[in-house]
């Protein structure tokens, strides 16, 4: 995910080179392996659950077990693999506004390839050490609670994920938790060589950050020579099943605002979902003004006059709006409008930093710490309880429209995406 700051972007748009040396709606529980049990205790319902031992069950179908667990209460011989018999109410997590969350954003580094004037300050390393940074069986352990805690979607973010060894293990593993929607976030520059590791492990979908089709304006904000290594990324997921590839790209008045028309052109051309994200307030250098921000209707509006749009419908909280193009052409546009059409009202998400850090929001003030309970002998029913109670007290949503607002002292490449 990438934000710009505007001085750098517009003395970038002038060839000024800089110093490089910057609101609550209720959801209904879900459903299927979305129904995580406490293993190998009672489920605190007063009714125990008992382990039969019983010969391997049936294969259940093609179908993936937890949609036959869906049934269970009225089918008592369906098992699932688990082999537990169930009673009583799955796990969830719900916040105090009755939403419930059901994705997690987990970063597994802080570390990045590129140097993206906007997303990490000129100075160049302010890299957490490596101790602080979890480790591949730490979150393995919380995928595996905020599995049982009914999360649904895991997203893995950096930094730049890509670059720690290790991704494509950790994403098997979260395959098999059965975690259902497996995605990731990447700057695409590794991505070529990766697709087919990265579809054996079991990613279901992946969204390529890029906020140029311009190579020179491209190179000049991620002070990188990479724009053909991530175009051969996207090119290598549009021929696979990862397909169609999820394009996302932040507009910044005065600097690539232009380029709208052509971003819709390349989602017709190449066939991706070509997603448009309001600049927010979270870039290093604080130079965030509403001014800059190019509004989702903008954009809209532009494609719409060129290429007429079908909205196409989508799950509340799904933080994109959706569109085809109405002649039948492939690709779909995406509009992702935090600051003027907030979705905060329909959030299912929260946060896992790469050192072990919750944020129930993107504009958290505070990041609530779950790494010293690993390291110091916490039981997984005591993070749960942690994580239970840190989600029932998520904020409503972000209050960037709100007189006094002031942004969270952490930045996006230490968040996450
Ligand atoms: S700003 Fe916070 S509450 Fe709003 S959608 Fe984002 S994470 Fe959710």
């Amino acid at each position: 995910m990438t934000f710009a700051s505007a001085p750098h972007i517009l003395a970038i748009a002038a060839g000024i080179q800089p110093a490089y040396d910057k609101d609550v709606t209720p959801t209904p529980p879900a459903c299927g392996r979305d129904i995580p049990w406490r293993r190998g205790e009672a489920a605190g319902f007063g009714l125990p659950r008992v382990r039969v031992e019983t010969p391997a069950p049936p294969v259940l179908g093609k179908e993936p077990v937890h949609r036959k667990c869906a049934d269970f209460r009225f089918d008592p011989d369906s098992m699932c693999e688990s082999g537990f018999l169930f009673f009583g109410e799955p796990m969830t997590l719900h916040d105090k506004f009755g939403r419930q969350i059901t994705d997690l954003r987990v970063s597994v580094t802080d570390r990045c390839n590129f140097r993206c004037v906007y997303c990490r300050s000129a100075d160049p390393e302010n890299y957490r050490e490596h101790d602080e940074i979890l480790s591949w069986n730490e979150l393995e352990r919380l995928a595996r609670i905020f599995a049982d805690l009914g999360i649904q979607k895991m997203r893995i973010t950096g930094g730049e994920p890509l670059v720690r060894d290790g991704v494509e293990v950790y994403l098997r593993k979260l395959t098999e938790l059965r975690v259902p929607d497996i995605s990731m976030t990447t700057n695409g520059h590794l991505l070529a060589e990766r697709v087919p590791g990265l579809i054996s492990a079991g990613l279901h979908r992946i969204n390529v950050s890029l906020d140029s089709l311009d190579p020179i304006k491209f190179e000049k904000i991620t002070r990188t020579r990479s724009y053909d290594s991530v175009m051969r990324g996207i090119d290598a997921v549009q021929a696979t099943a990862l397909a169609p590839a999820k394009i996302n790209a932040v507009l910044v008045r005065g600097f690539n605002e232009d380029e709208v028309e052509a971003f819709a052109a390349f989602a017709r051309e190449r066939g991706v979902i070509m997603r448009f994200i309001e600049f927010m307030p979270l870039d290093a250098d604080r130079h965030w003004s509403r001014d800059l921000m190019v509004p989702a209707e903008e954009v809209y509006r532009r494609i719409h006059a060129q290429w007429p749009l079908v909205q196409i419908p989508h799950a509340q909280s799904e933080t994109a709006r959706k569109y085809r193009f109405a002649d039948g052409a492939p690709g779909e546009i995406g509009l992702i409008a935090p600051v003027t059409q907030p979705f905060c009202g329909h959030c299912s998400r929260i946060r896992l930093t790469a050192d072990g850090k919750v944020r129930t929001c993107l504009f958290s003030k505070d990041d609530h710490d779950l790494r010293g309970m690993l390291r110091n002998g916490a039981s997984d029913a005591d993070i749960e309880e942690r994580i239970r109670a840190l989600v029932d007290q998520k904020e409503k949503g972000h209050r960037i429209n709100e007189a006094g607002f002031v942004p969270p002292s952490r930045t996006m490449v230490f968040i996450g995406g």
